[in-house]
């Protein structure tokens, strides 16, 4: 379970904020072990695929996008789940294109509840304070689909195991993840702490 990983990346804004830095040092200090890490302006291509990865994710966003309208009593453009998703996707491609991100692995237990945890629920008005996405913006579903562009959220994290494993495949190369052990593995997992006290 302790080498459980998840995939990040620090999204255009992230980078923009200056906020790489912040952001990595809250993960490392939870104790997760960064085990790969790149800056990168990914492709159009890239981005696509990383969130068609899982088949249902369209429908999924669509469907997420449609109840949170309804939840705020506005009127949603389209109650066709699919085409909903569409419009999501597109405005992310051109938001996650638009310039350099940093794209990292994090291992540890509970890796990728951790890390979704730290960096908050996906729309930055409701995430709580205390997470990444809650202490450092200020965007909302409203504010950008005004705008017709993709919420700036800093973060993308993997929404479960099986999501990681594949988004880990798509980003890098299997000798980019490093296998390595950190001095303080020892106090986060053994079973016994001998060789504390001298
Ligand atoms: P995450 O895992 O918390 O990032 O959220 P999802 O995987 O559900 O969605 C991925 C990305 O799609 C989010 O980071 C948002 O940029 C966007 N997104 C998701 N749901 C919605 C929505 O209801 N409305 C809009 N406008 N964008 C959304
Ligand atoms: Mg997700």
């Amino acid at each position: 379970m302790q080498n459980e990983k998840t995939f990040v990346i620090i999204k255009p804004d992230g980078v923009q904020r200056t906020l790489i830095g912040e952001i990595i040092r809250r993960y490392e200090r939870m104790g997760l072990k960064m085990v790969a890490l790149k800056m990168l302006v990914p492709t159009a291509e890239m981005a696509e695929r990383h969130y068609t990865l899982d088949p249902e994710w369209l429908r999924k966003v669509g469907e997420k996008s449609i109840a949170s309208y309804k939840a705020k009593n506005i009127p949603a453009p389209s109650d066709d789940p699919i085409t909903l998703g569409k419009k999501v996707l597109t405005r992310l491609v051109k938001f996650v294109t638009s310039g350099p991100v940093v794209a990292m692995v994090w291992q540890g237990a509970h890796a990728v509840g951790i890390v979704r945890k730290m960096t908050g629920g996906t729309e930055p008005l409701s995430s709580d304070i205390g997470t990444i996405r809650g202490d450092f913006v200020l965007d909302s579903y409203q504010i950008a689909d005004v705008s017709d562009r993709a919420i700036r959220n800093l973060v993308h994290a993997s929404g479960s195991v099986a999501e990681a494993e594949n988004e880990i495949k798509l980003w890098f190369k299997p000798e980019e993840i490093l296998n390595y052990r950190l001095i303080q593995d020892a106090i986060l997992y053994d079973v016994n702490l001998d060789g504390i006290l001298e």
